[in-house]
């Protein structure tokens, strides 16, 4: 299928607005290398705009101070426009991401789960106010009451363009925020649809504002704006680390989902077909291009790989991935197969899946994020060494273990310096559980109630009740 790649503007308090400089950036299928269309590019006036409609949503209270039953209306509402556009918006993403389309349909299909998610968790939080706290003490009486945070900053890379603005749009609006979105300048268009599905949804002006362009121009003063209550960052350490430390100024919290170099763990009892479909699921799926891609391969049996992959998302990383396997050679690993252009694609940004053997713990293959199809692998005795050299990373995002010992994969999960750890399989994302790292990998947690919580202020109202005076300072007349 073939789509018209619309061509919108920023939307800002519940409207498409030219941005105030004009300018545009291309986008580019990264099949074909050819410009399909342009998104607009954001400049500071422009974030201060949007900023400003949020914060003017949220002291309207039209959303804010709305019951949750209300924003779980207009949150369905938005997952069945989602639905009703599958194929459109997975077409989007593909010939701007990459991605290939049966990829694109079950990340719109996320999509619209998430929404759903998020808006029975709004509903069922009417009924979660005033939950009582026990003080144990006579005399008073306390509840705890669950506020939206006011306007949040939300700021998302490429990789699932649509599916990481989602995990944060939509546990923001259902905790009741107004929200401020900033996705990739490399893969835009979707998000901007959301902007547009949302406002056709019957979301009040100013909650949802969409302003793309690049990092410096639009994400660096989103993160700065002293308005804003939090920043909910998806996207590379280096650029988190700045995000965070402009956040930090303003004293803001921040929730920080950054790289990954995770590690997978076949132990030698495993199902070797299981274990080779899972291996090649962890780096290959969406071209290696996932955060908690399981790019280090731990083992003690031989991996043949095989795989179809669309190409990589941009020039730039096409460059980054390729320099990677350069470094691979150099730096002395085994280079068993891929690492080239597919002979008979000379267009487009596509690598030939690509696996090293022989890794070791300096390589830079094995330690730095690449964020292509590469997998890097080694070999390890024991147990022990094997955890060793799994948590032996400055990252800790992701990993997995494969073995038919369940008690084996507990111990190995246990050990593991991860905030996602999946056993006898690798990459299984769903909405309900919680998602994010530790180490170098960030902090806090998406998705799940906790990814609901985290836009949320707890405050505790506490109540005097008892009919006596409370007689601190006893009333002495005129002496
Ligand atoms: P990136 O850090 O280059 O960009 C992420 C976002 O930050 C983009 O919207 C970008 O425009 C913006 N940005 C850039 N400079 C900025 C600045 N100075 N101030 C504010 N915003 C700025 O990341 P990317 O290349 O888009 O995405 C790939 C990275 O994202 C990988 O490292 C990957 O591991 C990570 N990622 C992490 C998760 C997770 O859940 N932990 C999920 C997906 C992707």
């Amino acid at each position: 299928m073939s789509v018209a790649i619309p061509k919108r503007q920023l939307f800002i308090g519940g409207r498409w607005v030219e941005p105030v400089k004009g300018g545009r950036l291309p986008v580019i299928n990264p099949s074909t290398e050819e410009e399909i269309g342009t998104i607009p590019a954001a400049t500071p006036a422009d974030v201060d705009a949007a900023v400003s409609a949020a914060q003017a949503c949220v002291d309207s209270g039209d959303w804010t101070r709305s019951t949750g039953a209300y924003r779980a209306k207009i949150l369905h509402a938005i997952a069945d426009k989602v639905r009703e556009q599958k194929t459109f918006l997975a077409t989007l993403e593909s010939l701007d991401n990459g991605k290939p389309l049966a990829e694109a349909e079950w990340d719109v299909d996320d999509v619209a789960t998430c929404f759903d998610y998020y808006a029975d968790l709004a509903a069922a939080l009417d009924a979660r106010q005033y939950e009582p706290v026990d003080l144990g003490a006579e005399g008073f009486e306390c509840a705890l009451r669950r506020d939206p945070l006011g306007v949040v900053a939300l700021i998302t890379p490429w990789n699932y363009p649509l599916l990481m603005s989602t995990w944060k749009v939509a546990p923001a609006l259902a905790a009741g925020n107004a929200a401020v979105l900033k996705p990739s300048e490399a893969a835009s268009l979707t998000s901007l649809e959301l902007a547009g599905i949302a406002g056709g949804a019957g979301l009040p002006p100013g909650a949802l504002n969409v302003v793309t362009g690049l990092g410096p121009d639009a994400g660096a003063p989103l993160s700065a704006d002293p308005r804003v209550a939090k920043v909910a960052f998806t996207g590379s350490t280096g650029t988190g680390r700045a995000v965070y430390l402009a956040a930090a100024r303003n004293l803001r919290p921040a929730v920080m989902e950054l790289g990954g170099k995770s590690a997978l763990i076949v132990f030698d009892d495993a199902d070797v077909a299981r274990a080779v479909e899972w291996a090649m699921f962890g780096v290959f799926w969406t071209n290696g291009q996932i955060c908690s891609s399981t790019s280090r391969l731990l083992i003690s049996d031989p991996l043949v790989p095989g795989c179809r992959l669309g190409p990589l998302v941009n020039e730039l990383q096409y460059k980054k991935v390729v320099g990677y396997v350069e470094a691979g050679k150099a730096d002395g690993a085994t280079l068993l197969t891929g690492g080239r252009r597919p002979p008979h694609m000379p267009k487009g940004y596509y690598l030939e899946p690509t696996v090293f053997i022989d890794c070791k713990p300096e390589h830079r293959i094995w330690r730095e994020e690449i964020f292509g199809p590469v997998l890097a692998s080694a070999t390890f005795e024991t147990e022990a060494e094997a955890i060793a050299l799994a948590n032996g990373s400055e990252f800790g995002l992701a990993a997995g273990v494969i073995s038919s010992d369940l008690e084996r994969c507990r111990r190995v999960q246990e050990a593991l310096q991860v905030g996602i750890c999946w056993i006898n399989c690798s990459q299984p994302c769903f909405c309900q559980a919680p998602w994010g790292g530790v180490k170098n990998s960030g902090f806090g947690r998406e998705l799940g109630p906790f990814g609901f919580e985290g836009f949320m202020s707890v405050k505790q109202v506490t109540t005097y009740t008892s009919s006596d005076k409370w007689d601190w300072y006893p009333e002495t007349g005129p002496s």
